[in-house]
Order: C-alpha cells, then structure tokens, then sequence
C-alpha cells in the first residue's frame, strides 16, 4: 500500500473484530516468569511500557546489566493502547510554552523531541525491524464549528498564533487552507517529517533482548531494593517508568498530576490519510491510518467523570457523519498523565537521590516523550552530557504554566476524598471516591486516575492494591 507522500520502511496489513486495540492482533510478544526471591542489577525499571522498555534498552546497549519489573505482562498497559503517532507536534503546546515558560525552554522541548523522532528511525535501521514505521506529515487542524463564529474565530487564533511559535523556533512548518479529512476547516498547521509506527511490532526485538519479570507489581522500594510481593531487585539506580508514579510520599506526584481517559475506534472502508491529524479544540478528533483501517481518537474526560457514558457512541456518530459507510472493526480505550505545565517530569524522582529516576506527565504525547525520558535517564545514569535535563527536571516548578492546574488538581483531590468519606467504593490510593465508567464497565479514581475491575483488582495506578467493590443494583 502507498500513502501519498509517506516514507514507508515496511508495512502489513493488521485485522481485528471488536474490542481491543489494532496492536495485539497477531503479534505475539515473549513470556517472562514472575520475580521470585532476590536478583542483583546495575539498573532496576518499574513498568515494560514504551518508557520502561526504550530506557532499558538504551542502558543495556550501554553496558548495563538492567532487569524490568513489570506488574502485568509487557505493553499490557498505555502503550498497548496509543495511536502511535511520533511527532513533536504535541496538539498546540510550543505558543503556551513561550509564552508561559520561555523560548529557551520551548526551544529544548522541540529539540529533543525531534532528536526522539530520528532514534526511532535510527533503532529501526538498526534493528531492522519491520514495524510500519513510515515517515509522514502531521497537521493540527482547525474546524469550522457550524453556527459559531466566536469559536471558530478563537481556535483559528489559536492555530496562527501556534504557526507563529513554530516559526520562532525553527520548525519546518506550512500554514495549510485544506486538508485530507472530511470537515471544513480554517486551516491547518503542517509538520513534514513526522512518523507513525506499529508500537508492538517495534518492541518486539527489543524485548527479546531485554530481562523481563512479568506478573511482578511493585509494592514498595527500600533504598537500592525494588520489592515485589515474591521477591525483590537489588539495583544501583532505579527507575520509576510504571506510568503514574504509585510511591505516595516521594515526590509528591499525586499534587502534580491528574489522568485523562480517551477513546479509539478503528473502521474500515473510510480510506486513507495521508499523515497523522490533530485538532486545536479539545474535542477535536484525532486520525491516522493503520494499513486498510483509520483510527479515530477523542471524547476524552478527566479519569473519573464518565458517569453518564456514551463515549464510544458519540465517536461512533462522529465517524459515520465523517465516513457514512465505514464499518467499526475495533474500539478501545487508554489514559494519560496530565503534569501541571504540559512538560513531562523526567529525570531525578527526588532531588538528593541520585540514583532513582522517573519517566511521568506525558500529556498524550508518550511516543516521543517516552524516547525523551530514555535519552535523558541514559544521560544521568551514564554520567554523560545531559542538555535537556533541566527542563524535564521534576524538581522545576513553572508557576506560571502551573497555577491553574495546580489550583483545579488541589480542588478534585479535596472533593474525591471528601465524597470518598462516605462512598461505598473507596479508591485505596487516598480513599478517593470511585466513580463507575459505564462504557469500559470499571470503576475509576477522578482524583488521581486510578481504575479498579468489578471484582475490585487494580486496573491502572498509582493504586496498588484491590479495592473491595459494591455494584450499584439500582
Ligand atoms: C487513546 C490514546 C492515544 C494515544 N496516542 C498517542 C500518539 O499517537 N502519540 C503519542 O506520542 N502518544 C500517544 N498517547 C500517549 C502514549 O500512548 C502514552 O503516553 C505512553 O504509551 C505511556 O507509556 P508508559 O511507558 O509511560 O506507560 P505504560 O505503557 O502504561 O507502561 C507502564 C507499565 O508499568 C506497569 N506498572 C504499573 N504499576 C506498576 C508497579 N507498581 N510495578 C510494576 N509495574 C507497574 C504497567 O502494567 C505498565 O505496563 C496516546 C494515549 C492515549 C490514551
């Protein structure tokens, strides 16, 4: 298949039916054993997600003896679930960071994004991995909203002014008056030389290489030990990459970030595109293509605050008036770390502990930021040159950027805990009430994100362990 102006290093067709993401149809990653009694390593990562695995790799390529501590089975968490779009593009981030961090930092950020881009493509020469990664366009869109001048007019400002930040840092980007989707727009804003990929097929030999102990959750860590519930990890640095920190007392990260669930559907018979889109608006509809499918992403809320349901039903709707005869072939969906400034937190996990690390705060663009975390936490361990260290520092405070989130964050966290007093389902991170997600038939934490199975067991951190679950019969 040729998609227009893509650069293509090898792609399949993927198939699937129903539920669950594209990625786990056909591909088979390798097994590992649970961790049982003590192993000794030079670096120890919590999570075999893309954060834990491209860090681990790095460090293993480096010379480091690195064992990962999975709690579940590798990918079986966010990174199963991504649309694996890898772009510096992250929605319209580089005008807010001018604005309210600095064009130094805007100017780093961007930088070693695209440094992430090129290692894609660098591992997957190397590698030669055959994993769909083709070089494409990305576009931020910006739509007529029907009947509403006042928005329309706003998010096409937006979308100027984000041209205009692209421009002062030196991002080789065209302002567009169409684009391949099926809406009208005012116009869109074009990053050449992006990419997509099949997430799975890419860590497939990179996991091979790697040591892995699955079904192994971290409970606590203890100075240089990493415990589990059947064994522990005694290891000279470590690595926090298990999404949503779960330690409640270092680093504070539940005052600092909060979740935000999205939808997928994958349909076919919609066509292709020719590159990965993206909208100003919040509700704006994500799309790229996957071999013969199209994958559309959105109707995203706060972990928490999907009591009503029918996410899925309205991208349905959106899809058939995008696509009439499309035909839904899959649907999933996944959450992402929301940090107080956009920037994610990676680096030293608390400052005065040299030797422990964290990889957090993505804000829906884990592809890059993963790889990000992986060259600045290779950087640190390896005592090597670390430019964009300070930046990603967790210990860094951007008041500006921060304030109103902090403020929002502070007030959910009060409000969950209050109405978890008396709730009958309690979240056993802080005791958060649980709010039931009808579409996803969980039960889930709008405090910090936690989600909890109808038997109670812990779906997603930072909880770690099962809550007791009374089903509303009502
Ligand atoms: C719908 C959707 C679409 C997205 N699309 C894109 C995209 O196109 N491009 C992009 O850049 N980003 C995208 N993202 C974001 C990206 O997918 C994520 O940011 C990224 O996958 C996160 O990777 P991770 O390794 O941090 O987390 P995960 O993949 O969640 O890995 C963390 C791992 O840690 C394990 N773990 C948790 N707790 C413990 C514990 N206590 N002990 C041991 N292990 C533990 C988990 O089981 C999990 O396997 C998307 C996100 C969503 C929600």
């Amino acid at each position: 298949m040729f998609f227009g102006n893509m650069r293509m290093l090898g792609e399949k067709e993927v198939f699937g039916k129903v539920k669950g993401s594209v990625w786990t149809e056909g591909v088979a990653l390798k097994k590992f054993s649970r961790l049982v009694g003590e192993v000794n390593a030079d670096v120890a990562v919590i999570g075999a997600g893309m954060a834990g695995i491209l860090t681990a790799y790095k460090l293993m390529k480096d010379g480091k003896n690195v064992v990962i501590v999975e709690a579940n089975r590798v990918m079986s968490g966010q990174s199963e679930k991504t649309t694996a779009k890898i772009t510096i593009q992250h929605g319209v981030i580089y005008n807010k960071l001018i604005e309210k961090v600095s064009k130094a930092e805007a100017m780093q950020y961007a930088k070693v994004n695209m440094e992430a881009v090129e290692e894609y493509e660098s591992i997957v020469r190397k590698e030669e991995i055959d994993c769909d990664f083709i070089r494409c366009p990305s576009y931020l869109y910006a739509r007529v909203h029907e009947g509403d001048e006042e928005a329309t007019k706003a998010d096409h400002e937006t979308l100027i002014k984000e041209a205009e930040a692209a421009k002062q840092l030196g991002i080789k980007s065209e302002l567009m008056t169409s684009i391949n989707l099926p809406i009208s727009v005012t116009g869109a804003l074009r990053f050449d030389d992006q990419a997509q990929f099949h997430p799975m097929k890419f860590v497939k030999p990179l996991v091979d290489q790697l040591t892995i102990y699955e079904h192994s959750r971290v409970m606590e860590l203890k100075e240089d030990r990493v415990v589990t519930e059947h064994g522990s990890v005694i290891a000279k640095d470590i690595v926090v990459a298990c999404h949503y920190p779960f330690m409640i007392k270092k680093g504070f990260y539940f005052l600092r970030m909060h979740q935000e669930r999205s939808y997928v559907l994958a349909v076919k018979n919609a066509g292709t595109v020719d590159g990965v889109y993206y909208g100003v608006d919040k509700n704006d509809i994500s799309v790229r293509s996957c071999g013969e499918y199209l994958l559309l992403g959105g109707e995203r809320h706060r972990t928490g605050e999907n009591r009503e349901g029918g996410a899925y039903e309205r991208l349905r709707n959106i899809a058939k008036e995008w696509y009439p005869n499309c035909e839904e072939v899959r649907r999933w969906s996944a959450q992402d770390c929301m940090s107080l400034d956009s920037i994610p937190y990676i680096g030293r996990l608390l400052a005065g502990e040299n030797n422990l690390y964290v990889a957090t705060g993505f804000c829906r663009w884990g592809m890059t930021s993963s790889m990000v975390a992986a060259i600045i936490i290779r950087n640190h361990i390896m005592s090597d040159f670390n430019p964009y260290a300070e930046v990603f520092s967790p210990q860094r405070f951007n008041l500006k950027a921060s304030v109103k989130n902090l403020a929002e964050d502070s007030m959910e966290a009060v409000t969950g805990l209050t109405k978890g007093i008396f709730a009958p389902n309690k979240c056993t991170h802080l005791g958060c009430e649980l709010v039931y997600n009808p579409d996803e038939d969980v039960y889930e934490c709008p405090c910090h994100g936690s989600r909890f199975d109808c038997h109670g067991e812990v779906l997603d951190g930072p909880a770690i362990r099962p809550a007791t679950i009374k089903k509303d019969e009502s």
